[in-house]
């Protein structure tokens, strides 16, 4: 199947960008890796009468160090981050190897992958946990949302329609912070069937726990992150993650919920080693 036809702008810079969104009343869709919006394009899912390219917009492509934090512009590719040498932040380069192989990572963005929303990708997940901002360009100029609160469910997020993902802020980890990602797929380059994020950053007075591949967003696990923060991998057990589990995700089915319990305690676990 082919997609329905459209036009194709390439805007100058992000306000013709935000522009010419504005400008369409729903009718227009940013176009960033065309990793997932190409296929739902040709599968006719989607049928924006205007794609407006922001893959190409040099302040969307830059990874810049601003001391406390790095900032990576919406438009940066997944290989980007995997090649950038992000000093405090080398975790980044950690979740983008692992997504999908390396023609997917060429061309999908970070920015298309946090719009797009998918439940069981990877930014959406890591972000959060790594208390990560979001930085938005609308009409009405910039805002900012944590991580966390970006993703509304399945395919859904904070984003109206004449709104763009322009970069994202990641805090620098301290010297001392302890890491731990970990996602169960059946093939290397699919998507997981579960996944989690552990961050404990004592110096920064951050205890982040997070799973992903859910049905809607990832969710946190506060109480066991607390936990962990105060006795570490003791507070890590079948029992503590299934009760932890059960309050975020209640209802999910029994083989899910094994994968995702052995999914937080490995990522706990590699967090420790
Ligand atoms: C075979 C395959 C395997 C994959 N495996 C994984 C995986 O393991 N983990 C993972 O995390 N991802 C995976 N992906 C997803 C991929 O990594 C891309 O991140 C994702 O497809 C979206 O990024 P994109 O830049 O291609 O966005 P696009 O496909 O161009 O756009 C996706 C959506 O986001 C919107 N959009 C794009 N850019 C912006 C922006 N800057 N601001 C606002 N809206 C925007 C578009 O309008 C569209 O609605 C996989 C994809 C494929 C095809």
């Amino acid at each position: 199947m082919k997609a329905a036809a459209f036009e194709y702008l390439k805007p100058q810079d992000v306000p013709g960008a935000v522009k010419a969104l504005a400008g369409s009343a729903g009718d227009a869709k940013p176009l960033g890796g065309g990793q997932s919006l190409g296929p739902m394009l040709n599968l006719r899912l989607a049928r924006p009468k205007l794609l407006v390219d922001v893959s190409r917009l040099e302040a969307m492509r830059t990874i810049e160090d601003k001391g406390a934090f790095w900032r990576i512009g919406g438009a940066v590719t997944h290989s980007a981050i995997e090649d950038a040498n992000l000093a405090g932040c080398t975790v980044m380069s950690d979740v983008a190897r692992n997504i999908a192989y390396r023609t997917i990572r060429n061309r999908g963005t970070i920015g298309g992958s946090l719009a797009h929303a998918d439940p069981a990708a990877d930014w959406p997940l890591a972000l959060p946990a790594l208390a990560a901002t979001i930085v938005i360009a609308g009409p009405a100029g910039e805002r900012s949302v944590p991580a966390g609160k970006f993703m509304k469910g399945a395919f859904a997020t904070e984003l109206a329609e004449d709104e763009l993902v322009v970069a994202v802020e990641v805090p620098k980890l301290s010297p001392g912070a302890r890491w731990g990602y970990w996602k169960f797929c059946r093939k290397t380059g699919e998507f997981p069937e579960a996944s989690a994020a552990m961050l404990m950053d004592p110096e920064r007075k951050l205890a982040r726990l997070w799973v992903g591949a859910l049905d809607g967003a990832p969710q946190s696990l506060d109480a066991l992150a607390a936990d962990i923060a105060m006795r570490g991998t003791q507070a890590v057990s079948e029992t503590s993650v299934s009760a932890a589990l059960d309050l975020a995700v209640p209802g999910q089915e029994p083989v899910s919920r094994r994968l995702h319990v052995t999914a937080v305690r490995r990522a706990v676990q590699k967090g420790f080693n």
